[in-house]
């Protein structure tokens, strides 16, 4: 195992120690300690703190670190935390980029599109997924296994 890798464990260990096991955030109910705020008793996620101090849910994230340029997307508060916790553990080289090189610029962005990407797919579609096959079974259950035939039934229309 790497020392980044070692080190990545460490920081998560060490954030889940600060909250009680399954604790999650009063508002909505996101259990995820890498969102939890450990400021707030009750605990609430970045993203809830946010809305209940006045502040915005969304954030801006510089997609390659703000040393290797000014491109940001716009993205949920507790996504961001994930994201940025996600940039703190790309190689040094990417994060700084003192002397501005072009390559590690590039390479920068690319490792910044990667992990929203994979944030994407963890935080949405990895839910919606589970979320359309209980639906399924709930349409099965209730209207039977050819539910779609129905005259009335919305058609989906993929490739
Ligand atoms: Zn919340």
């Amino acid at each position: 195992m790497s020392t980044d890798e070692t080190q990545r464990i460490m920081r998560n260990a060490r954030r889940r120690e600060r909250f009680p096991l399954g604790a999650t955030c009063i508002r909505c109910g996101e259990s995820d300690a890498r969102v939890l705020d450990a400021g707030t008793k009750p605990i609430l996620c970045y993203a809830c703190h946010a809305a209940a101090a006045g502040r915005s849910v969304v954030e801006y994230h510089h997609i390659g670190s703000r040393a290797n340029g000014d491109l940001t997307i716009v993205i949920g508060a507790n996504e961001h935390r994930i994201l940025s916790e996600m940039q703190r553990e790309h190689d040094p080289r990417l994060r700084r980029n003192p002397d501005g090189s072009p390559v590690l610029r590039a390479a920068a962005h690319l490792a910044g599109v990667r992990d929203a990407l994979a944030v994407l797919v963890e935080r949405l579609f990895d839910p919606l997924i589970t979320w359309l096959l209980a639906f399924e079974t709930w349409l099965v259950a209730r209207l039977g296994p050819r539910y779609w035939q129905q005259p009335d039934f919305p058609q989906l229309r993929l490739c």
